[in-house]
């Protein structure tokens, strides 16, 4: 009986430190704000004037709903949250490129061999539509883009591949090198058969820091487009920055953070996501701590995450109201 009821009380104990170990989770963590108080947060603007035009579109292929307090870490609100899965396609004078690929029409046959918790957890999103159909709607094909540039190679940004054959694919080579140690054959090679056999071509952000972060690739050398690594979510995760002729930018992150959220507070997603999709937690963080004070000196850039849904409608939105006024 004594054990029995001894038994009891622990189950109760470990219950407790378990239900509080949750609650903690939900709960803000303390990051070292007093260094942010010192920075500048005034920027020169940057001279935008000799840039081209360049046209920039979202095409959301796919998207789930989710509790805020899962993509910001201490959010207090049980309002909901779009995650979308997307491409941006660019056109440049230079390039028609795009950034991420979004999903291809068969993704769903790319997953179905993947585990219960894969498919119930990161794979879990409503499919709208395909690359290739956005790129019909728009009266083009994949012969129509030069390359795909990567953020990274995590599956969800690899899965319109497979629509647009034989279209080279740049990615940064710290992420390839990291990629081919484990994550290109990770859930039975799903990232690798999602590549195809698209040539791949490697790039360096060998060039001076840019807006605050330590390096830069100036894309088409006239500083129109110039990469910055974000790294921590993967190795080698790729930002671009795009500079154009009417004074609008715009800063795309990959997946340093999900949701704008991240790096305002900053907050990372709740731990059982960031944990479960983090490569270098200490590095991830630090990103979110350079998008923060970005975010401080350049209020005007938007910086928008790959998976942020309310940001991307947004931006398409400014660009309509553009277009508008423009004719
Ligand atoms: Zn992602």
């Amino acid at each position: 009986m004594k054990l029995r009821s001894l038994v009891t009380a622990g189950s109760i104990a470990l219950g407790a430190v378990g239900a509080g170990f949750a609650i903690k989770s939900f709960l803000p963590q303390r990051w070292n704000t007093t260094a942010w108080d010192e920075v500048e947060t005034k920027s020169s603007r940057l001279d935008t004037s000799a840039m081209p035009k360049i046209e920039v579109t979202f095409l959301r292929c796919g998207s789930v709903t989710i509790p805020e307090p899962i993509a910001v870490r201490g959010a207090l609100t049980l309002a909901s949250r779009v995650i979308s899965h997307s491409a941006v396609l660019v056109r440049h004078p230079q390039a028609t490129f795009l950034y991420d690929t979004g999903l291809c029409a068969d993704i769903y046959l790319y997953i179905i061999g993947q585990s219960l918790l894969f498919r119930k957890t990161l794979a879990n999103f409503e499919f709208e539509q395909s690359l290739h159909s956005h790129l019909q709607e728009l009266k083009m094909d994949a012969s129509d883009i030069d390359f795909a540039l990567l953020s990274h190679l995590h599956w969800d940004h690899v899965s319109g591949i497979p629509e647009i054959p034989g279209v080279p694919l740049r990615i940064n080579r710290i992420e390839y090198e990291a990629a081919r140690l484990g994550l290109l054959d990770a859930n039975q090679g799903l990232v690798r058969q999602l590549m195809s056999d698209n040539p791949i071509e490697l790039f360096d952000c060998h060039g001076p820091a840019y807006e605050g972060f330590r390096s830069s690739y100036d894309m088409f050398g006239d500083g129109s487009v110039v990469l910055v690594p974000l790294p921590g979510h993967t190795a080698g995760n790729s930002g671009m920055f795009i500079n154009r002729s009417n004074g609008t930018r715009l800063f795309l992150i990959g997946d340093a953070a999900w949701v704008s959220q991240n790096y305002l507070r900053p907050a990372t997603m709740h731990p059982f996501i960031w944990n479960g999709v983090t490569s270098d937690d200490a590095t991830a963080r630090q990103t979110l701590i350079d998008l923060h004070h970005f975010a401080l000196r350049q209020l005007d850039v938007p910086a928008i995450a790959m998976h942020d849904a309310a940001m991307q409608e947004e931006f398409m939105l400014a660009e309509e109201r553009g277009k508008v006024l423009q004719r």
